[in-house]
């Protein structure tokens, strides 16, 4: 990407009203552009580091046996009533909406009651189960406060899966096989060491759910840690699990956390309360169990930006940045032409680039690849030419380095 084409600009202030620093940096980078409160825009810088999260995410999902899918916005009323859930008293975030003949709508902050509704159809028999699916999809929701920017959206993207099966043990299998998934993803998201299987509130079928909670000074939730132990609860249902675990509350340590993923257990609830079964093998009706397994996709871009930013920027981790490199070039006649063959060698080779051919003042340059947090700047300048070599600098540890072009093509190839 040439940067003198790119539309969004960087700026040295975010909005008055934006008090999250996540927000704050990828607002002034020109990643996320303000609606309103909660209500964000990716702008396409922005976008790439979403699609890196989620391509991610899906690499699991898909390992685990998971079949993406897109289910809707516009959610019928039916479905949640036979719940409880569409009363406002249950669930205090729904949206809704009215077509032209006053029919109610809901505005999707969920989905496991429009899944139960559509397997209805699909699900019969014992041979049919279990089934996984899974989305990439907006939620909306009516959150009450909108202060932790992208961390709290009244409009944010999840993914979200569900799994079907037959039986309580094919549930558990299933469910302790995404746990692994999950650790699996936040560690390729380089957010691994300091995240969490955390336990939590759970629902009418388990005593306790499971938060994937990172440690975070802006996180909304607090945790109780036992780090030898690998041992986290949710200060909601501290007593209870205390108990549960055989630890004692003076043992554990209340640390800030964001709550990056929820997977929940809800054994046959929702299969009962909707009327969906299945025929077994002996040909009897059964109830189905549901497994409904969250990330929160634009949330952990939020979290990292917190967790690794410094005082000039954001800090992307390699595997969901825009680009690896962020190339900058000084100076005139030589300086360019030598800068667009190497901006051409990066992507004959594959490497993504963001290259700055602006005519703006070297110190600009250098901010601005800061700012956006890309991995590794490479400097292109008349004096470096006259020594044949190139600057690379990395944004994380700030070392510097002086290769050749082929040395630096095989460096960052690799990296
Ligand atoms: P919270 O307790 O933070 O309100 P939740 O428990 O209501 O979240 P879930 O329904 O479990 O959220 O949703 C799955 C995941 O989606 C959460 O673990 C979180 O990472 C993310 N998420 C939930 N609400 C929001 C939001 N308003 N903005 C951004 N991400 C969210
Ligand atoms: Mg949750």
């Amino acid at each position: 990407m040439r940067l003198s084409k790119n539309f969004t600009k960087t700026s040295k202030t975010a909005p008055a009203d934006e008090v999250a620093k996540n927000a704050q940096l990828l607002i002034r980078a020109g990643f996320v552009y303000k609606v309103m409160a909660g209500v964000y825009a990716y702008t396409p810088l922005g976008l790439r580091v979403l699609e890196n999260i989620k391509q991610i995410v899906r690499e699991e999902m898909n390992l685990v046996g998971g079949q993406e899918l897109i289910m809707t916005n516009l959610q019928a009323p039916g479905p949640w009533q036979q719940t409880t859930r569409w009363s406002s008293d249950v669930v205090d975030v729904w949206f809704k909406t009215k077509l032209q003949d006053d029919t109610e709508l809901g505005l999707a902050w969920s989905h496991e009651e429009a899944i139960m509704d559509m397997m209805r159809q699909y699900v019969k028999s014992y041979k049919d189960l279990p089934v996984m699916v899974y989305q990439f999809q907006t939620k909306l929701r009516n959150e009450l406060r909108a202060k932790s920017g992208i961390m709290r959206g009244r409009e944010f993207v999840m993914k979200d899966m569900y799994s079907l099966h037959a039986t309580a043990e094919d549930l558990d299998a299933f469910y302790n096989q995404t746990i692994d998934a999950y650790k699996k993803v936040y560690e390729r998201l380089g957010i691994g060491s300091d995240t969490y299987v955390t336990f939590a509130s759970g629902g009418a079928f388990t005593k306790f759910s499971h938060e994937f909670q990172t440690i975070c000074d802006a996180g909304e939730d607090i945790i109780y840690l036992h780090r030898g132990k690998n041992i986290a609860v949710n200060e909601e249902v501290l007593d209870d699990a205390v108990k549960e675990l055989g630890v004692e509350k003076s043992e554990l340590e209340a640390v800030k956390s964001a709550e990056v993923g929820n997977i929940f257990n809800f054994g046959t609830e929702k299969s009962e309360q909707m009327g969906i079964h299945y025929t077994d093998a002996s040909g009897v009706q059964q109830p189905i169990y549901l497994g409904s397994y969250g990330i929160g996709i634009t949330r952990v871009m939020g979290v990292i930006v917190e967790k690794f930013a410094d005082d000039k920027g954001i800090i992307w981790p390699e595997a969901i940045a825009p680009a690896k490199v962020y190339l900058v070039r000084i100076g005139s006649d030589a300086a360019v032409s030598d800068a667009d063959s190497l901006y051409k060698a990066f992507l004959d080779y594959g490497i993504e680039v963001i290259y700055d051919d602006r005519d703006e003042r070297p110190g600009t340059k250098f901010a601005d690849s800061e700012l956006m947090g890309i991995p590794y700047r490479v400097t292109v300048s008349d004096r470096l030419i006259e020594t044949g070599t190139y600057e690379m600098t990395s944004r994380a540890t700030g070392e510097t380095v002086l290769l050749t072009r082929d040395e630096l093509l095989a460096r960052l190839g690799r990296l």
